[in-house]
């Protein structure tokens, strides 16, 4: 089920001392991996521009440059690569590092802390997702279209089958089972190629056509639920935005594809994330509360994040949380995450609501999320977003 590249990495450390780069490259060769090491800054950045290496590891405290600034420079280079932070300096100062690389877009992988071993260091290695995130950035270019332009350009890729729906699959912790799917808005233009979701999202609820984006996932992914053969138990979530809770049509539309899909209300989970804010509180309660009567599910999404809060949960009749990836990520070596994760499941459950977990890239942060009773999980760890012919396939691979 594990998601992945299976062709082994290339991995490059930066470390002043050489006897040291050159022991955990013998360590990083033994795992499988091409490696390479230099102590020299500049050198470094050229490799990573020119070898285009899968991991990197990065040394905290080095004698003339720090570890902060090659993250830095890193981040700067658009480094791409997982980034592994390795340290003879303890516990929160390496939280601190990380999330410093975090801040900076950096795909942070883990922690080494020195004296390493070679299983720490295969170990490592294994935790990482090596994985090319799968969205592209040269949807930039969508900036430069006017709003009659975005307009023309959506509703052509909504008619044509360019905007389309990958699903990927949620399992119950404890029995490890396909719980359901989320579906996530795929955009693939003919020039720019594929838009990443946050980019189109974000134009259609500034200009006020969100619901073109809702309507085509909806029927989509519904219409897939609904015609192949699942458990009654499992569920599909949709991402509804924030902004769209203050459009009255919104439950009706809802209920006309759900109609249409042959699908129960009771099967369908509706994700609001707040990408933008909730304009009229009162019309967003009023229409959330008639989604719930209807039988909706609803799920407050990146919970934990800047945009949702406490309140909302408390005043709103959400039924799960979806705690957010950038806790879920750092499972089993941070422990602050740990914490904070855990106070989150607590206060879900203390509301009576059910947990899911998203970005879970290892076994250790699904095993320890398990562990603290979360009732659902999503990551790349269990299987990546696949457009339906791939969903299809993967399904039939899966234990009943
Ligand atoms: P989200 O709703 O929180 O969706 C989860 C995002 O996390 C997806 O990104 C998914 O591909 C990614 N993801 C899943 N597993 C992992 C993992 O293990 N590690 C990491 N690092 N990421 C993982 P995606 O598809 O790029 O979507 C980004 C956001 O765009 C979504 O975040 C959601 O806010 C928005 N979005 C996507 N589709 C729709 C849609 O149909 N309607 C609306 N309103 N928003 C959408
Ligand atoms: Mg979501
Ligand atoms: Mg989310």
């Amino acid at each position: 089920m594990t998601a992945g590249v299976s062709t082994p990495g290339r991995v490059l450390v930066i470390d002043d001392d050489r006897m040291v780069g050159r022991m955990l490259v013998a360590h990083i060769r033994a795992a499988g991996f091409e490696a390479k090491v230099t102590d020299d800054p500049d050198e470094f950045i050229e490799l990573v521009e020119s070898w285009k290496p899968t991991h990197v590891f990065v040394d905290l405290v080095m004698g003339e440059t720090d570890g902060l600034e090659m993250l830095s420079r890193l981040a700067r280079a658009r480094c791409t690569a997982s980034v592994v932070i390795q340290s003879g300096m303890g516990g929160r100062v390496l939280d601190a590092a990380r999330q410093f690389a975090e801040a900076n877009g950096l795909a942070y992988a883990g922690l080494l802390p020195k004296p390493f071993t070679r299983d720490a260091v295969a170990k490592v290695l294994a935790q990482s997702p090596h994985i090319v995130e799968e969205t592209h950035t040269e949807g930039s270019l969508l900036h430069t279209w006017s709003a009659e332009q975005f307009e023309d350009e959506l509703r052509g890729a909504a008619a044509n089958g360019d905007l389309a729906v990958a699903f990927q699959p949620k399992i119950g912790c404890a029995s490890g089972r396909v719980a359901g799917f989320e579906a996530l808005a795929r955009w693939t233009h003919p020039v720019l190629g594929a838009i990443p979701p946050l980019e189109y999202v974000t134009r259609a609820e500034t200009v006020g056509l969100i619901e073109v984006i809702t309507d085509t996932v909806a029927l989509q992914a519904l219409t897939w639920f609904g015609q192949s053969r699942h458990d009654t138990k499992e569920r599909m979530a949709i991402n509804v935005s924030a902004a769209e809770l203050s459009h009255r049509t919104l439950d009706d539309r809802l209920r006309v594809v759900c109609e249409a899909a042959n699908v129960e209300p009771r099967r369908v989970v509706l994700e609001v994330t707040e990408t933008a804010a909730i304009g009229d509180q009162t019309v967003s309660l009023e229409i959330l509360t008639r989604l719930r009567l209807a039988g909706f599910h609803l799920s407050i999404d990146d919970f934990g994040t800047g945009y949702s809060s406490m309140a909302q949960l408390a005043s709103m009749p959400f039924s799960e949380v979806k705690v957010d990836r950038s806790f879920v990520r750092n499972l089993g070596d941070s422990l602050p995450a740990e914490v904070m994760v855990r106070s989150m499941l607590q206060l879900g459950r203390g509301l009576g609501l059910e947990c899911t977990a998203e970005g879970v890239e290892t076994q250790v942060a699904l095993d320890v999320l398990t562990r603290m009773g979360c009732d659902y999980a999503q990551g790349y760890h269990i299987a990546r977003p696949m457009p339906v012919e791939e969903i299809e396939a993967w399904l039939g691979d899966c234990p009943a």
